[in-house]
């Protein structure tokens, strides 16, 4: 099991972190490590002193392919939730500076956490989707302000990487990110519904 991630995905989020917004898809791995299941809490790194939530739509691929077209890829995923890429983002930004590569500060044990997966509804494009950060809503984000759709990036991954059941892809977080603090509880909502809940430590 894999965890594919989309960075840059949202044109207000690319421009909070004056990135410049991308004409493929920006991705990332994260190993099966890094996932921490909800009912257990996310550790603070000691690592850095600026960790931070992105909230994004999740989807759960139920069927290995290569090479999707993407008006197939509705059929490789059955599912999705809310869930966090953490990141250190101090570390992050050290990187980046640097020109390496960012696992360091996104791939790490317990940088991602997913909530309860759900069916899809049948119109995915205009769907909101919010975190709470001690019950203040931090992240409100719209499917249908994707860079890239759930379709596109389902196919633009499987040119490079094979599609295997149980796979993750996170699909990018919109503007609003910010840090967490331990004790710190985080919500998120998909479509209404309160699918995932975590606390720091
Ligand atoms: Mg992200």
């Amino acid at each position: 099991m894999k965890i594919i991630c989309i960075g840059r995905n949202y044109v207000a989020h690319v421009l909070e972190l004056k990135n410049e917004i991308p004409s493929s898809p920006v991705i990332f791995l994260k190993p099966k490590t890094a996932l921490v299941h909800q009912s257990y809490p996310v550790h603070y790194p000691e690592f850095t002193d600026d960790l931070q939530y992105e909230a994004e739509v999740v989807l759960r691929i139920c069927k290995n392919g290569k090479n999707i077209a993407e008006r197939h890829a509705r059929n490789y995923y059955d599912k999705w939730t809310i869930g966090i890429d953490f990141t250190a983002r101090d570390l992050q930004t050290k990187l980046k500076k640097q020109g390496l590569p960012w696992e360091m500060a996104k791939a790490f044990d317990g940088s991602c956490v997913v909530g309860d997966f759900v069916d899809i509804p049948k119109d995915m494009k205009n769907v909101p989707f919010e975190l709470y950060q001690n019950e203040e809503k931090v992240q409100s984000g719209k499917t249908h302000n994707m860079i890239f759709s759930f379709d596109k990036i389902v196919s633009f991954v499987s040119k490079y990487f094979t599609l295997q059941m149980g796979d993750l892809v996170f699909t990018g977080t919109p503007e609003g990110v910010g840090p967490v603090l331990p004790y710190d509880e985080l919500v998120g909502k998909l479509n209404g519904a309160e699918l995932l809940k975590v606390t720091i430590i």
